[in-house]
């Protein structure tokens, strides 16, 4: 049964069960009531009936009389002589004649102290009074009053009445509100489970709109969080597996070309009439290839853990200036092969960060600077910014365009691809320069322009 049946049927129940025992309630209490009244009214009634039938005259109008008095006051009247037999009965009834002789006890207790007695047993079906008559004009000794407790509760049924059509009335109206009242009742429980039917279907496009301040609008705001929630979610999810896939399409990819580089060089070394300088060439060919594959390794298992290792990073205090100087003699023989100035305006100054990371950023920072120049000079120096040593080099080479700075810490991202191959690039090392100094809190910032040079900078806390 659905939630708006029942809520109208526990609604109707309620309000019969209801009705039923309030209606059956009062016409209780209205019995009582009308009993106990009809009782002090026949007692009252029957005194004055016995002074009238007391002071009838024993004639011919007697009877006459008598049936006046009887259709006057309503009630049943039965007169018995000394004997107690019966000696006038208005109206007459065809009764058995063990009832026309009053009880010998009833006779018994009126010698006693001539008082009323009112029958009122819940098995019988008239109230009745007797009297002891002193009889001035007749030879009436007993009168016997009775009343049907019919005709007593007759208000009854009008009230009956009354409370029964208002029962139906009100029936009708609440099956009509109650209907209503359920409906906008589960109206929205409805469109709430649509919209939960839909979300878990995968559909998280819609937005549930019940201007409501009740529980269900907050349910429903809960539910829309959720569709939200999870559509941000699943467009993340889809940009991850996008990226994903292409990052493992660029992986093969740099990978096939330097192996193909081998495989071509090792097929020319293969030939038996190849003079020495040739044999060099490829020999020297697939070594570049392989410390190229080498490095792209290299930088790969950095980025991995990066992105899945809490301790990647172990800071300490060092000298900057120490790490400077270690790095400017590696790529020295570089810079000096290509005529290049490479200087260092360093002061000594103690960091925190990972020295062996930092390190690498440097490095991957200068090899850029002396692949991407081809004359000039390339500076690394330092300066102080309150607490914090920045550390920038500086290039006269080729510059950036404004349209590739956003992307150019990006994984794979070369502004050109052809030339970056060509100077044994992997497209890794600038990413691999922005994950580092993320996880030491850092950024690294880049400034360039096309033709005059550029210039790559980040800063650590003083130690
Ligand atoms: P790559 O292995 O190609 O050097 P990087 O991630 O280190 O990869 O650099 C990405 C790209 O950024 C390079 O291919 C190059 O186009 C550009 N780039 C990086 N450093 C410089 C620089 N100092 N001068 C000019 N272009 C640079």
């Amino acid at each position: 049964m659905s939630i708006r049946a029942k809520l109208a049927w526990t609604f109707i129940l309620l309000l019969i069960f209801g009705i039923t025992a309030i209606s059956s309630y009062s016409i209780l209490f209205i019995r009582n009531f009308l009993l106990s009244e009809g009782e002090k009214q026949i007692i009252n009634d029957t005194r004055w009936l016995a002074i009238t039938i007391q002071n009838l005259r024993s004639d011919e109008d007697f009877e006459t009389n008598l049936n006046e008095i009887a259709s006057a006051s309503g009630y049943h009247l039965a007169i018995y002589d000394e004997n107690g037999i019966i000696y006038a009965e208005v109206p007459y009834h065809e009764t058995s004649v063990a009832s026309r002789q009053l009880q010998s006890g009833l006779r018994d207790h009126f010698v006693r102290d001539g008082t009323l007695i009112v029958a009122d047993h819940i098995n019988d079906d008239q109230l009745v009074a007797y009297v002891l008559l002193q009889p001035i004009h007749n030879a009436a000794a007993y009168l016997k009053v009775s009343i049907r407790k019919e005709l007593i509760y007759e208000p009854i049924k009008t009230i009956r009445w009354i409370i029964y059509t208002g029962m139906f009335i009100s029936i009708g109206l609440v099956l009509l509100v109650s209907i209503t009242f359920a409906r906008s009742i589960t109206l929205p429980i409805l469109q709430l489970e649509k919209a939960a039917r839909d979300i878990s279907d995968g559909n998280t496009d819609q937005n549930l709109n019940l201007d409501r301040s009740d529980e269900i609008g907050t349910l429903a705001k809960s539910l829309n969080r959720m569709a939200d929630r999870l559509r941000t979610d699943n467009l993340e999810l889809k940009r991850l597996y996008q990226k994903q896939n292409q990052f493992f399409a660029d992986i093969t990819h740099e990978i096939r070309n330097p192996l193909h580089t081998i495989a071509g060089s090792l097929e020319m070394l293969k030939m038996n009439n190849l003079d020495e300088a040739l044999k060099e060439k490829y020999i020297l060919t697939a070594e570049r290839q392989t410390q190229r594959i080498n490095r792209l390794f290299k930088d790969l298992v950095t980025l991995q853990r990066f992105d899945s290792d809490d301790q990647f990073i172990q800071k300490e205090s060092f000298d900057i200036q120490k790490i400077v100087t270690y790095v400017r003699e590696t790529v020295e023989p570089e810079a000096h092969e290509k005529g290049l100035h490479l200087k260092a305006d360093v002061d000594p100054y103690n960091v925190i960060g990972d020295p062996d990371k930092i390190e690498q950023v440097l490095e991957n920072l200068l090899t850029n600077a002396i692949k991407f120049t081809s004359g000039g000079s390339i500076v690394i120096n330092t300066r102080e910014d309150n607490d914090n040593v920045i550390v920038e080099v500086t290039d006269t080479g080729i510059g950036i365009s404004e349209e590739h700075l956003d992307r150019l810490f990006d994984r794979f991202y070369r502004t050109d691809k052809a030339r970056s191959r060509d100077k044994g690039g992997t497209g890794l090392g600038l990413s691999v320069v922005k994950s580092i100094l993320d996880a030491h809190g850092s950024t690294v910032h880049v400034e360039s322009k096309q033709g005059k040079g550029s210039r790559f900078w980040f800063s650590l806390p003083k130690a």
